[in-house]
């Protein structure tokens, strides 16, 4: 099904999945509305799409705050009159042990990785049940089937996004046409090991950026975000889960 004309709004958009994904939809005909903290790599975005012809919308957004996931969607719609597809990506993987207690980094796992999910989808939710259309894509994780040491607390943000992706479905899919994706990355080469701040960890950040050849790009996860939303419309793809051929 073509994605021609409709409007799809990118959490995180300033870099990494969600860049890439701007870029994919908006070549596939998508008009991409981009937000996250950045503004000047928004504005890069920005410039690519325009050069290549396509529509589109940035605004500053931290998806902590509600009141501006809440305006960010309202700016959408004054300006395009709808919102087809939200894909909540943004997020942060400040792993760490947990006998370290990095309060202040849990903290903004549960708030970026969890809350973030929860307001910008509060925010579409009414608009796509009273046109009884919409699709809703929340990028998971590995961690959100899997554990692992150093991130019970990034795996407990993940799995919470699969549970709520999930309950989502089962209560705006048959009542009101609503599709939800659960997408789980493995490992992908982004910037997303810079915000590990654990010293124990600094030979696990080396090793795995020394690997970045084997690992997934950005581009792949956009490639399965658009297997998803180009589905045709009675097809609801629910989950997908893409590692690297060779992590375990
Ligand atoms: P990046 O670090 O490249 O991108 C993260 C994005 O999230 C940035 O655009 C950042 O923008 C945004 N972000 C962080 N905090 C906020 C906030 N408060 N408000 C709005 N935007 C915010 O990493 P990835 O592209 O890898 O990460 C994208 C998603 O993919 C994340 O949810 C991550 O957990 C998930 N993922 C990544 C994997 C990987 O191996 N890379 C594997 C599995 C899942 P800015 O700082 O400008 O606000």
């Amino acid at each position: 099904m073509t994605i021609k004309g409709k409007v799809a709004i990118i959490t995180g958009a300033s870099s990494g999945i969600g860049y890439a994904t701007a870029l994919a939809l908006s070549k596939a005909g998508a008009k991409v509305a981009a937000g996250a903290r950045r503004t000047d790599r928004l504005e890069s975005l920005q410039s690519e799409i325009a050069k290549n012809g396509g529509e589109v919308f940035i605004q500053r957004l931290d998806v902590t705050k509600k009141q501006e996931c809440d305006a960010f969607v309202d700016a959408v719609i004054k300006k395009w009159g709808t919102v087809d597809i939200l894909i909540n990506n943004a997020g942060l993987m400040p792993l760490s042990f947990f006998k370290n207690l990095k309060v202040d980094e849990w903290d903004r796992m549960i708030d970026v990785n969890i809350k973030g999910v929860l307001y910008c989808t509060a925010a579409v939710i009414t608009h796509m049940i009273n046109k009884k259309s919409g699709h809703i894509i929340n990028i998971s994780s590995v961690a959100g089937r899997t554990v692992f040491p150093a991130g019970s607390v990034y795996c407990a943000t993940k799995h919470a996004v699969v549970a709520f992706s999930e309950g989502l479905r089962q209560e705006v899919s048959q009542r009101a046409n609503i599709r939800v994706t659960c997408i789980e990355p493995g490992v992908v080469a982004t910037e997303l090991l810079n915000t590990i701040t654990d010293k124990s960890l600094e030979k696990y950040v080396q090793t795995t950026k020394q690997q970045e050849a084997q690992q997934l790009q950005s581009e792949d996860i956009a490639n399965a975000i658009l297997f998803a939303v180009q589905a045709p419309d009675h097809v609801s793809v629910n989950e997908i889960l893409i590692r690297p051929t060779t992590q375990e």
